[in-house]
């Protein structure tokens, strides 16, 4: 973990490494703690606390919490419910509440999306392993890896063993040789755990927490007029420049794009990404670079920002009415940017300057 930092005034916080994501620009006093989790670069800003000399025990607390959801829900640590699930000796497994959320919730997210949205695609993610690769996998390959996706033969028992951590029961009935990806959720759902944390916290008036370009804010900010944040979103293959900003109160600002992780060959004009649609066996491409999602649940937001990449734009705009629905997150909102750097936003707002509250 890096030192602590006091803010003073507007600093542009950039996010982090050189490929991807959001950046927020702040004013007042903040604490703030850059780490690495979930395999990216992380920060946690918090208002409130400095004046106490408090802010680097809770940054330090909240750094540790968000560790912990990397630790359940990681596909390469060998102690995580996640890795305990994908190298399983025998059918039944126990895991933590949280990851039995995830397994539970992932049966929904295929279901709504058409078997876009798969958490069992975890031999194609692997298979494609865009960090490392610098070849595209032959067709044999991917038909192979495909035949372990789509499988959500498993049911979750809650409260199994209520006195351990491990308190769920996962039993599988089906492949045994599916993988399990929760890559596309897991900052999301830590997320929304994070801020239930801030926000008893007496003394944090106002905090950010950006998890490798998946934006949470959380209160107002004073000084400002309106006290929202302002949360870019970049513009894709650019290095930092940005595409736009949201202003936003109290909301994540979740962003999926093709610039974030691909690979390139020799020759081929084509971008490799990590978002592999399992119903083709390859990298997705409806035309877009990236899909952000503004909303109330972190969660949902890092499901759709996915989703959208998967659906392209129509289906997203039906899939995020269906959410809205579902889940009372009434205010959520798109901005879609496609290959020729359009943007579009659902449903569309005409005051940019408005913050969304
Ligand atoms: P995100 O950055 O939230 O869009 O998530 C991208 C990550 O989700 C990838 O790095 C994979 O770990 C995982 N992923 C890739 N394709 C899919 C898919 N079709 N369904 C669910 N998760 C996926
Ligand atoms: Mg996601």
């Amino acid at each position: 973990m890096k030192k602590i930092l006091p803010i003073i005034l507007i600093l542009f916080l950039s996010a982090c490494s050189a490929k991807n994501k959001n950046v927020a620009t702040v004013s007042e006093v903040a604490d703030t703690y850059t780490f690495s989790t979930f395999d990216t670069e992380c920060f946690v800003s918090i208002y409130g606390a400095h004046e106490y000399g408090m802010g680097e025990s809770i940054c330090g607390d909240l750094v540790n919490y968000l560790r912990r959801y990397d630790k359940l829900l990681s596909k390469t640590d060998v102690e995580s419910d996640l890795y305990a699930v994908n190298h399983r000796t025998s059918d039944s497994v126990m895991i933590s509440p949280v990851t039995a959320t995830l397994f539970e919730l992932g049966k929904d997210f295929y279901k709504w999306t058409g078997g876009a949205f798969d958490i069992s695609a975890g031999t194609l993610i692997e298979l494609w392993d865009v960090k490392n690769r610098t070849t595209v996998p032959t067709l044999e390959e991917i038909n192979e890896a495909r035949k372990h996706c789509g499988n959500f033969n498993y049911t979750v028992e809650r409260r199994v063993d209520p006195d351990s951590e491990k308190s769920a029961r996962i039993t599988f009935t089906g492949d045994k040789e599916t993988l399990y990806d929760f890559g596309a959720l897991a900052k999301g759902f830590a997320a929304d755990g994070v801020k239930e944390m801030i926000k008893s916290h007496v003394m944090i008036k106002a905090a950010i927490v950006n998890l490798g370009g998946n934006v949470t804010c959380i209160g107002k900010l004073e000084e400002r007029k309106g006290g929202a944040f302002n949360v870019g979103i970049f513009k894709p293959f650019s290095g930092n420049e940005l595409a736009t900003s949201v202003k936003v109160i109290d909301r994540n600002v979740i962003t999926s794009g093709d610039y974030q992780r691909y690979f390139k060959v020799e020759g081929d004009d084509r971008i490799y990404h990590h978002i592999i649609d399992p119903r083709t066996g390859y990298p997705t491409d409806n035309n877009l670079d990236s899909v952000s999602i503004i909303s109330e649940n972190g969660l949902l937001g890092d499901f759709l920002s996915t989703s959208g990449m998967l659906l392209g734009v129509d289906k997203t705009k039906d899939l995020i009415d269906f959410c809205k629905e579902q889940f009372g997150d009434k205010h959520m909102q798109a901005i879609f940017i496609d290959k020729n750097g359009k943007i579009s936003k659902y449903p569309r707002w005409n005051d940019a300057t408005k913050p969304i509250e």
